[in-house]
This record gives C-alpha cells, sequence and structure tokens, in this order.
C-alpha cells in the first residue's frame, strides 16, 4: 500500500512538472516545437487554446489576469490560438495553416511572453493599455516579439510566416500592409541574425 501510495507521489509529481504547458494535441507537435526554442520558459506555465474567435487576431499570448498581481516567478500565461480567421470575406482555419508557417506563429507569440517576463507587474499593466490604446506602443510590442523570436534562433519558421502571409496566402493588401507597418520585415530580420551571428562570434574569440 505504501508503495503505491509513493509511487502515485512519484507519478503526481512527474505529471505536475510536465503540466507546466497546456496544448491541444492537434498541434502538439508544433508548440513543442517552438517551446524548444525558449529553454527559458520550462518551467513558465503557459496554456495553449484554440477559441472559436478572437478580436482583431490570430492568435494572441497574455497572462492570466489575477497572476499579474501575483509577481513575475507566479506569473501564469496564455495563448489563445483562433480557429479560423476572417480577412477581407474569406475564413481561413488555422488547422490549414502549414506546419511550419504555425511553427512561426506560435514563436512570435512565446517572444510575447518573454516580453512580459522582462516586465514588473505595475509595467505590464501599463503596457497593456499602451497596446490597447496607441499604434505605437502596439507596434513596438509587435517588433519585440519578433526580435525575440529571432534571438532565439526561430528566424527561418518567422521567416516562413512573413512569406505565408505576405506572398504566398493571397490575403489583400489593406491586411499585408497592416503586417509590414506593424512587424519586422524580412531584411530586418536577416539584419538581427547577422547581428546575432556576429556576437556569437565575438564572444567566441574571448
Ligand atoms: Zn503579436
Amino acid at each position: 500500500m505504501k508503495l503505491y501510495f509513493i509511487l502515485l507521489l512519484i507519478f503526481l509529481n512527474f505529471y505536475s512538472l510536465k503540466a507546466q504547458h497546456i496544448y491541444p494535441e492537434s498541434i502538439a507537435n508544433e508548440v513543442k516545437t517552438a517551446l524548444a526554442y525558449y529553454p527559458e520558459l520550462a518551467n513558465v506555465p503557459i496554456e495553449f487554446k484554440f477559441k472559436s474567435k478572437i478580436k482583431k487576431s490570430t492568435m494572441q499570448a497574455q497572462p492570466h489576469f489575477w497572476s499579474v498581481f501575483c509577481g513575475k516567478s507566479k506569473r501564469k500565461y496564455k495563448v489563445l490560438i483562433s480557429e479560423n480567421f476572417k480577412i477581407a470575406d474569406t475564413v481561413y482555419y488555422t488547422k490549414n495553416i502549414p506546419s511550419k508557417v504555425l511553427i512561426g506563429w506560435l514563436g512570435h507569440e512565446l517572444g510575447h511572453v518573454m516580453d512580459y517576463q522582462h516586465r514588473s507587474s505595475f509595467n505590464l499593466i501599463g503596457f497593456g493599455l499602451g497596446y490597447l490604446f496607441s499604434e505605437k506602443a502596439m507596434k513596438k510590442a509587435e517588433r519585440s516579439a519578433d526580435t525575440f523570436a529571432v534571438i532565439h534562433g526561430m528566424e527561418d519558421y518567422i521567416l516562413a510566416t512573413k512569406n505565408f502571409i505576405l506572398n504566398e496566402a493571397g490575403f489583400p493588401d489593406i491586411y499585408i500592409n497592416r503586417i509590414k507597418r506593424y512587424y519586422l520585415s524580412p531584411e530586418e530580420i536577416m539584419l538581427l541574425v547577422e547581428e546575432r551571428e556576429e556576437k556569437a562570434r565575438l564572444s567566441n574569440l574571448k
């Protein structure tokens, strides 16, 4: 009996360690691939969740409301993923998006989580308000999420996502221009990669 109890405890402990990241089985591979680029988030609770509709966006990373007030180490996040999204009059289904593009998309959202992790509770609240009401703040946040993803080595996926949005998906110009306005361009991404590699080269010389 005692042995069973110990085994159960070990199991529960193992399970709770594994349960930091919760995601739907249908995108398990994509989530795991994206998370592998962010070792700092290994112990940060993040729940990935499909939602039937998200206002004006396809995915959204956000802290759990109450955990904002608990301090950084106890913070929990969720990444909401729209099951489908409508651009102009066409409905697109997330499940039909190529795997590599989805990984890039998730990598961008995890970039937001990294950004949040660097902020105090007070700063995070100000940031949230800024994002809602100021275009400039929103642009800064989106570019910062892209930057985190590239610094973490996800450029191939981020570029696949960009290419999909800008060239492959057949989205209308108005949407494409919005993306161009708020996010990093492929050229800026390549510059970041060069910078990252130069830094790595210099630190190897030391
Ligand atoms: Zn974003």
